[in-house]
């Protein structure tokens, strides 16, 4: 064929950590039939859509099934009702969000790799370890990434840089993989950077609802977010949507770039390229935006946050380095001895029979840190924290 394809692609980095986690268990289990593997590795939730949400969407399935209440296309943007319930969502933590900011989509996934097209060819900043949508989907465009490190100095939460230069910065609170979240003062320096320099801050709250300490769950609680900040959020890991999809993007109105709203830009973006979530879907995200759907989503995320005290408890008694557990479902260790992470995942592996993720899978600057995640079960997170501290 004589077409060019996209050659951007050919340079993304083929990430093969699933697979070869998959690979290294399967071959595990092969050689011992009898053993008993624990995944702490997923980021996928595990407990059930909460009752509020699944009655939302079978009385929405109901109405789908009659011709007067039927429904086609929806909105691009979200249907109102939805809109208006993230607006209520945020007005009720003290986060002023008109509804005509808010457009609802598919996941926070789509959006953050979406949003690249809306900009130009500007030099990209994402921290070192990062979930790798933010590199992957830039890389895609043909646009330069410059990575910041995070480590254990700066508790894995980066400073801006002394270099004043007009990014667009992924910023990730509380953050996938390392479980570490900004406080005020962090993400302030963050704000104040990008209003100087005329950078735009994508902000990945995707794990704001494992907040419980006094940390900012949106950006725009911090003074002055408005004039530099897109934030990106979704129903996936606070109410159990990883399957069920609906995220949304909030661009302020006045947020700008070269004189042209940003909001503008991303309402044309997928007026042309997204036909809508389903009704029965946002009619289950009004649900879970409600207030009844908070104190329901609050039980799962508190099951969740009780595996991680769990895992942290033990961690902290064997005087391991960690950081997250806290504010975040992820709990972000240092491998013991010196180990490698993949030396570690082996280790783990082999003697205790228990599956983590290696940190080196998320940017060389997670080699020799491991991940463990609060999402499984309960009695099973207790066993494999047995068998982790026994080795420890
Ligand atoms: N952002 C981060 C940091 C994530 O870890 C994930 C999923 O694991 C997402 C976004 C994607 O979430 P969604 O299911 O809304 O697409």
């Amino acid at each position: 064929m004589k077409i060019k394809i996209n050659e951007n692609f050919l340079r993304i980095k083929e990430s093969y950590l699933f697979s070869d986690i998959a690979k290294k268990v399967n071959d595990y289990k092969s050689a011992h039939p009898d053993a008993d593997v624990i995944r702490l590795g997923i980021g996928d939730v595990t407990l059930p859509l909460t009752k509020c949400v699944t009655d939302a969407m079978r009385r929405a399935v109901e109405e789908m099934a009659v011709k007067e209440t039927f429904r086609g296309y929806a909105p691009e943007y979200g249907y109102d009702f939805v809109r208006q319930a993230v607006s209520d969502y945020y007005a009720r933590r003290g986060v002023t969000m008109t509804a005509d900011e808010i457009y609802v989509g598919d996941g926070a996934k789509s959006d953050l790799g979406n949003l690249t097209d809306i900009f130009g060819d500007n030099p990209i900043l994402v921290p070192d370890p990062v979930y790798p949508v933010y590199v992957d989907s830039n890389v895609m465009c043909g646009r330069e990434v410059t990575l910041i490190e995070s480590n254990e100095e700066n508790g894995f939460l980066p400073s801006p840089p002394t270099e004043r230069r007009a990014y667009v910065i992924y910023i990730c609170s509380p953050n996938n993989p390392t479980g570490a979240v900004y406080d005020k003062a962090g993400l302030s320096a963050w704000v104040d950077y990008a209003n100087e320099t005329g950078s735009v801050i994508l902000f990945d709250s995707a794990y704001e609802g494992y907040i419980s300490g006094d940390y900012p769950r949106s950006i725009y609680e911090i003074e002055d977010a408005r004039t530099c900040a897109i934030e990106i959020n979704s129903l996936s890991k606070r109410a159990g949507f990883t399957g069920t999809r609906c995220g949304w993007t909030m661009i302020p109105n006045e947020l700008e770039a070269g004189g042209v709203k940003l909001g503008k830009l991303w309402a044309r973006r997928q007026a042309t390229k997204f036909n809508g979530v389903p009704y029965v879907v946002q009619r289950g995200a009004e649900a879970a935006l409600s207030e009844q759907g908070e104190i329901e989503c609050r039980e799962l995320i508190a099951y969740y946050m009780k595996n991680a005290a769990i895992m942290a408890e033990a961690l902290e008694a064997k005087g391991v380095w960690f950081t997250g557990g806290k504010n975040s479902p992820y709990i972000w260790m240092r491998c013991p001895n010196g180990m490698g992470s993949w030396e570690f995942f082996d280790y783990l592996l082999e003697r205790a029979q228990v599956v983590g993720t290696p940190g080196a899978g998320f940017g060389s600057a997670g080699e020799g840190y491991f991940r463990l995640t609060a999402f499984g079960d309960r009695d099973r997170t207790i066993e494999a924290t047995k068998r982790i501290g026994a080795l420890l």
